[in-house]
């Protein structure tokens, strides 16, 4: 159905049986906290989702600290073997694990099985590339002297992931940290948790020695200040927004911890007039809507020059109109319900304060009522780059159009804000395309498709967007310290 959502929900069963994974172990609620999980579809409660203790932070820690001594020391092949057992037990449950994304998480269902069956590539990718940690030998000054530079996994590393993809972002954590030779304590979504506790099942059947992963779940804030002031830890990384990212960086630094950062952007897409107009429009309105355009590298800001302007906006248009929003596990939906019902109320006030900088709202613009968090798929036109929706990233199914004349101008508004995760540029001219490619303040550029977040390719941003990368071979890169032996 377009434009409307599909408002029937399916019984739970089937669902992850939820449960904290510490030095081994599955762990149930057994007397401790408990949240519930939603289904984003239709507001029914899946599971309860236990919360760890205290005791269980202490535990899991201990456990990590004891396991690198050991895991540290493992051969690279070792460490590749349980790497690649993951990917072929990930691809064997992909269904499973998938339906149960879609269930917690909202995204359709062929898009939680695609998650899962790709993710599996970033194990295959890390068991690959930890066989290549490489030092090097400095020729020395003196015949009798051997310098050698050493790599060294940092240590016990902690890690916090987000809702929006959570197989992808947890496992590309997983795959680095224990690739590397780290131990890791890990933190998953509590809103979207059976993705993380069926990875924990994946390693643990995979045959990773106890301690090595070890899964908690609690109130984000109060996890994540213990485990980072804690003087086991050695490196953080988070996936997530700009704001919680700054704050875990601040007090990752006040002890002087390594980290990670993949935080949010604002994507730019830069449209040329000599595009081709139809497949540019197509391709960035599907885009645009994956995963209901809760995604860190999706196209927000779409700068379109003014002679293609027209027709632009008119496939575009057409496009968004034509997308299935229903329940992720009905057949035919292309668009599931926003993840929480919090980011409804964001999307609103998006649209509000669209409307009252003079944008006209020309498909969309509210919720769908029914149960579950449904937002129409929305294109807004006619907006200044004062308004909210040029200035903050929606992460929702919101596109606002605008024209520009000069090549120079969209670049300079492209990079006008403090962001630079991805960006998007069409063009059938060579000299267009590497002009936007040099000139953009971006860690991914994509020109004419979207070809970012593939295991071999870097993935991170610059400016506020982070520090560092996930996956080429700059994956290991910040699970690693350098150490320099000379020997005479
Ligand atoms: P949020 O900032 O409240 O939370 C973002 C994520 O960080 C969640 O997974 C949350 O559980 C976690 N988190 C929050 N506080 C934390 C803390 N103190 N310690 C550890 N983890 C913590 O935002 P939200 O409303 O959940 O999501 C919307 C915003 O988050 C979007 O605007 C988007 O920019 C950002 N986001 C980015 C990504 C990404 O892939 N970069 C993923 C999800 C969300």
């Amino acid at each position: 159905m377009s434009g409307t959502a599909v408002a029937e929900s399916k019984p739970a069963t089937g669902y992850e049986t939820l449960a904290l994974y510490i030095d081994g172990g599955f762990i149930g609620a057994d007397g401790r906290k408990t949240e519930p999980v939603l289904n984003p579809a239709s507001g029914e409660v899946l599971a309860q989702l236990p919360h760890a203790a205290r005791e269980d932070l202490d535990r899991a820690l201990a456990a990590a600290q004891r396991a690198f001594t050991t895991w540290s020391r493992t051969s690279p092949l070792e460490r590749s073997a349980v790497l690649r057992k993951v990917a072929e037990l990930a691809r064997a449950r992909a269904d499973a694990i998938g339906r149960n994304i879609t269930l917690d998480q909202g995204k359709p269902l062929a898009e939680s099985v695609g998650e899962v069956n790709v993710c599996a590539e970033h194990a295959e990718w890390h068991a690959e590339e930890c066989r290549r940690i490489y030092g090097r030998v400095i020729p020395p000054r003196r015949a009798d002297v051997r310098q050698m530079v050493l790599r060294e996994p940092v240590g016990v590393c902690v890690a916090f992931t987000p809702w929006n993809f959570p197989f992808n972002q947890a496992i590309r954590k997983m795959v680095a940290a224990l690739g590397s030779g780290c131990t890791l304590v890990i933190k998953g979504p509590e809103t979207a948790p059976s993705a993380v506790v069926a990875l924990a099942r994946l390693f643990h059947d995979a045959g990773l020695p106890a301690g090595c992963l070890n899964l908690v779940w609690g109130v984000p804030s109060q996890i994540s200040e213990y485990l980072i002031k804690s003087p086991i830890v050695r490196k953080v990384s988070f996936t997530g927004s700009i704001p919680v990212g700054k704050q875990l960086a601040a007090l990752a630094g006040a002890h002087m911890k390594r980290g990670t950062w993949e935080l949010g952007g604002h994507s730019p897409v830069l449209v040329f007039d000599d595009a081709n107009v139809e497949q540019a429009a197509t391709t960035l309105a599907r885009l645009k809507l994956r995963n209901a355009g809760q995604v860190c590298v999706s196209p927000s800001r779409f700068y379109v020059q003014s002679k293609i302007y027209d027709r632009f906006a008119a496939r575009f248009i057409e496009t968004i109109k034509s997308v299935n929003v229903g329940n992720g596990l009905e057949k035919g939906t292309q668009m599931g319900p926003l993840a929480h019902a919090r980011r409804v109320d964001v999307m609103e006030a998006f649209v509000d304060d669209a409307r009252s900088h003079g944008g006209e709202i020309v498909f969309g613009g509210a919720r769908i009522k029914s149960p579950g968090n449904f937002f129409s798929p929305t294109v807004v036109t006619g907006l200044p780059d004062t308004a909210k929706l040029m200035t903050e990233e929606p992460f929702g199914p919101i596109a606002p159009l605008v024209p520009f004349t000069e090549p120079e101008d969209a670049v300079r508004r492209a990079n006008s804000l403090p962001y630079g995760l991805s960006s998007y540029v069409f063009t059938e001219s060579l000299k267009t395309a590497t002009y936007a490619a040099n000139a953009l303040e971006a860690g991914m550029v994509n020109i004419n498709h979207f070809g970012s977040a593939l295991s071999e390719t870097p993935f991170g941003g610059v400016k506020e967007s982070g520090i560092g990368s996930e996956g080429g071979t700059e994956t290991f890169d910040g699970y690693l310290v350098t150490k320099f032996v000379t020997q005479c």
